[in-house]
């Protein structure tokens, strides 16, 4: 391995954190955090200072989708792959059709499919850069698709497909919540976890619900299916509208997140969030394509994610060497999805990331490929 080659730091991001999550934590946020102490840290999450906490959370996500009438916010724990068993035991009453373009899209359909208590699910494929649509089909209850898939960068709309009767439309959003804008009446059950564009840890889930999403989750409630309390949406609806989860939060998680979205609010919304993301991707998918050696991996333009932009680079130029001499300079987690193994560099611009730090990155990379390529 050669030495690693050091770049000016005048060209060096402020921030180097490029991850597709966790991502970047700002320094607003750790703020938020040391100005919580004492009160809410280490204190019960069944008393004021904290429920006021998860109120204040479900309040400012209500506001930042300016939520129609009878939709609410919904929380619990264990993260968006959590929210998949849940939604499998909770929300699919008997078959659901997905959208599996991605690790993502695929792992959802994998856990409705797998269930004992369900029909076996209709999975629409798509390879990796590509997306498929939900369609109507007769027999299906919940149409399940990713907003942004994270390990290819391939966004789609969330568009409720034509004639599919009383079935929910169920988004997964885990990394487009906060950094893309959506029409959340499209949406039944639009759900996602702190660690992507809201800038914090992992660990909860949140779930945007319509009226009818809440309708099914009691209807299936009450119909006798055996749910484990810790999977079960009614358990999780209940407790929320007490701001409170069946079990203990992780209140730091919650601090950061009401930091982030009080930034967000304060610096106009959803709008202003998805914009510094657009920025940002634009400014990656305008750099590969005036490279000779980079090019964007999602052919199709209007499939490219905003939030998460995968670049796949030309065989000359080894990504795991360039990210190598990148990391070692604190540009870090630009790399690609582990399991679509291509020559590409991935880079989450979440709301959270300077649109002026990309502009540096594509400057450094620019300045490492220069000297790599020899
Ligand atoms: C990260 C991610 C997940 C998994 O989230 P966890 O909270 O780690 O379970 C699911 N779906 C999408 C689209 C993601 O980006």
């Amino acid at each position: 391995m050669t030495e690693i080659i050091t770049i000016p730091a005048a060209l060096l991001p402020r921030d180097g954190r490029f991850g597709s999550g966790p991502s970047k934590v700002s320094d607003a946020q750790l703020k938020a955090l040391v100005d919580s102490q004492p009160g809410v840290l280490g204190t019960s999450h069944r008393q004021a200072p904290v429920k006021g906490l998860v109120r204040d959370v479900r309040a400012m996500l209500a506001e930042l989708y300016a939520l129609p009438e009878g939709y609410e916010v919904i929380l619990g724990n264990g993260g968006s792959t959590m929210f998949w068993d849940a939604a499998a035991f909770s929300l699919v009453r008997e078959r659901a059709q997905h959208c599996a373009f991605g690790e993502f899209g695929s792992k959802f359909a994998k856990a409705t499919d797998l269930a004992p208590h369900l029909a076996a699910s209709s999975i629409r494929t798509a390879p990796g850069g590509e997306a498929v649509l939900p369609e109507a089909e007769d027999g299906i209850d919940v149409y399940a698709w990713p907003h942004n898939e994270t390990s290819t960068g391939v966004a789609v709309p969330v568009l409720r497909p034509a004639g599919i009767g009383d079935a929910l439309t169920v988004v997964d959003a885990t990394s487009a919540a906060g950094g893309i804008e959506v029409d959340i009446a499209q949406a039944d059950v639009y759900y996602f976890a702190p660690q992507k564009s809201f800038a914090s840890d992992g660990g909860l889930w949140f779930a945007i619900i319509s009226p009818a999403a809440i309708a099914r989750i009691e209807q299936i409630a009450a119909s006798g299916r055996w749910i484990p309390e810790s999977l079960s949406l009614k358990v999780a609806l209940d407790n929320s509208r007490a701001d409170q989860t069946l079990n203990t939060p992780a209140v730091a998680t919650l601090v950061m997140m009401r930091a982030q979205l009080a930034w967000m609010l304060a610096g106009g919304g959803l709008g202003f969030a998805a914009g510094r993301s657009a920025r940002s991707s634009g400014t990656l998918y305008d750099w590969a394509a005036g490279r000779d050696w980079a090019e964007a991996f999602v052919t199709d333009p209007g499939l490219r994610s905003p939030v998460v932009a995968t670049i796949d680079l030309h065989p000359r130029v080894d990504s795991a060497e360039l990210r190598r001499h990148l990391r070692a300079q604190g540009v870090v987690d630009i790399d690609p999805y582990r399991k679509l193994g291509r020559n590409q560099v991935r880079v989450g611009v979440y709301p959270a990331v300077d649109p002026e730090d990309v502009e540096s990155l594509v400057q450094c990379m620019d300045y490492l490929v220069e000297r790599l390529l020899t």
